[in-house]
């Protein structure tokens, strides 16, 4: 890096290039950015610029290209792979997304809308329902997650099975390119077959290839009815033929089905407070699903219809269905517990595999009966968006575990889980990106010809490798 080697001298000519955005440097104001939510990475940092315009992030990122001083873009930093932690050389910049966060245009005749990166997504779907229309991407995270960082990580979330992913919920994107070029394409349309997909690569980059100031986004009209029910089923085998039946039922009415483990509510139900199991703790597996609709329309009648076959086919064993709002909210407060009843709960290993759904009895038959032989002292919580074929496959500690000992379990559990999903046609990150967590796991699982097409287009984007280095893949 040719940042002057005189800190004094670097800092004064950094904060000429913020020009007016404010540029943090305090050791307190500096720490929140430092390390991941998890605490997984802990970095330093030259300091962390906080611009309000795209031109004030052009001249900063320009500033750094000239002088090769990388650059970590941050949002709401609630991101699972350490993709927006700096290195500890303390020669990075890290950029907060935060005050860039204007809801710029919303079209409800084009159901589109136009946001900067730096809205919390909370915010975005709160903005649509004011226009009358409905933001489908819904995560746990949803209160302190940023757009800009939805769309660098490609998230997922509860509702894929229906909408899609964020790269699917995105018409148009603004962006600074590393060397201070705007890549401006806001275009709301639905149609537009004009050369390569730009948009569809700066999404998902984890910020390695450039800084996404805004998007236009797609939306839906409002929903107007939900039904939403809390199955016991005997195996994932009927979970995966109950997702069949209801596909068959409610077609795309149906956005939501969620797999969750005896030990996933177990675990909520001890460490989140009023949170309680609609069925009791009597079975191995459970399912969360919910169908909506644009229009009214008895979905409660047509989800209980579908459920009363399924139960008489033995599929369902049991089944409750939302009565009111309130009921529905405590069937996902359950659900979104779960994270954070895991971290409550003590040490663990996380995975986000994906394989496809067809699979899915196959591998966690396999990959269950792994952690049981070779983990004795861990518990599998197992859970997730299984209607995409995602499941968070993690092990927990739950009777206490030193940290020694997990970090020595760690890598062999990761290895045997991973080749699983590899054999199954599966993803190694299904959702939450490669960040730095997982560079290793993607060169083990990535050919070598798309490993090089990433890079090539790595090196034509970014020559002097100024984004977010060391994250998706080590500098070549
Ligand atoms: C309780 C909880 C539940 C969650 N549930 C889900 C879930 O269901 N599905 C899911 O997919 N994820 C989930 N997540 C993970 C997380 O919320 C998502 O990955 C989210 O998209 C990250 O957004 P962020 O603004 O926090 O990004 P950050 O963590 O700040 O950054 C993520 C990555 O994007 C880059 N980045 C951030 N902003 C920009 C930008 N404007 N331009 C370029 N690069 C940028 C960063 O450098 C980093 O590489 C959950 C997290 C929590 C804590």
């Amino acid at each position: 890096l040719s940042v002057p080697t005189d800190a004094g001298a670097a800092l004064a000519a950094l904060r000429r290039a913020c020009g007016a955005a404010p540029l943090l440097t305090g050791v307190d104001e500096v720490a929140p950015y430092l390390s991941d939510h998890r605490h997984l990475y802990r970095g330093q940092a030259l300091g962390v610029a906080l611009p309000d315009t795209v031109a004030q992030l052009s001249e900063i990122l320009a500033w750094c290209n000239a002088r090769g001083v990388g650059v970590v873009p941050q949002g709401g930093n609630t991101s699972y792979c350490g993709g927006a932690t700096p290195d500890e050389s303390g020669t990075q910049l890290v950029i907060g997304l935060a005050r860039m966060n204007r809801i710029r245009a919303i079209d409800a005749a084009n159901l589109s809308m136009t946001v900067e990166a730096g809205c919390l997504l909370a915010s975005v779907q709160q903005a649509a329902a004011e226009a009358g229309c409905y933001f489908p991407l819904e995560l746990g995270s949803a209160g302190s997650c940023q757009i800009g960082g939805n769309l660098s990580t490609n998230a997922g979330g509860l509702n894929v099975l229906r909408f899609g992913m964020a790269r699917d919920l995105t018409l148009g994107i603004e962006a600074v390119l590393p060397d201070g070029r705007v890549f401006q394409r806001l275009r709301a349309l639905r149609k537009d077959n004009t050369g390569y997909d730009l948009k569809a690569l700066l999404i998902g980059a984890e910020g390695t290839l450039g800084i996404i100031t805004a998007a236009t986004l797609k939306l839906w009209p409002a929903i107007r009815t939900t039904a939403t029910a809390f199955l016991a089923v005997p195996d994932v085998s009927a979970a995966i033929a109950v997702l069949a039946q209801l596909r068959g039922a409610a077609g795309e009415r149906l956005n939501s089905f969620e797999l969750l483990p005896r030990a996933a509510i177990e675990l909520a139900c001890r460490h989140i407070p009023g949170t309680r199991a609609p069925l009791g703790l009597s079975n191995e597996w459970y399912v969360l699903c919910e169908l909506s609709s644009f229009v009214d329309e008895p979905l409660d009648e047509l989800l209980q219809q579908a459920l009363t076959r399924a139960i008489s086919t033995g599929q369902v064993l049991d089944a409750t269905l939302a009565a009111n709002e309130g009921q529905r909210l405590a069937f996902w407060a359950l659900r979104e517990g779960i994270p954070t009843a895991q971290r409550r709960a003590g040490l663990g290993v996380k995975h986000d595999i994906s394989v496809p759904v067809s699979a899915l009895p196959a591998f966690v038959a396999e990959a269950s009966a792994w952690v049981r032989r070779a983990v004795p002292d861990g518990t599998l919580v197992a859970y997730g968006h299984a209607g995409d074929g995602n499941l968070h496959f993690n092990v927990n500690w739950l009777d206490g575990a030193d940290a020694q000992h997990v970090a020595t379990q760690e890598p062999v559990i990761r290895r045997a889980i991973h080749d699983l999903v590899a054999a199954h046609g599966g993803s190694i990150s299904a959702e939450h990106g490669i960040g730095q967590l997982k560079v290793d796991e993607l060169r083990r699982y990535t050919s070598a010809v798309e490993l090089g097409t990433m890079r090539a287009i790595k090196r034509a984007l970014d020559p002097k490798g100024i984004m977010n280095p060391g994250k998706i893949f080590t500098p070549s």
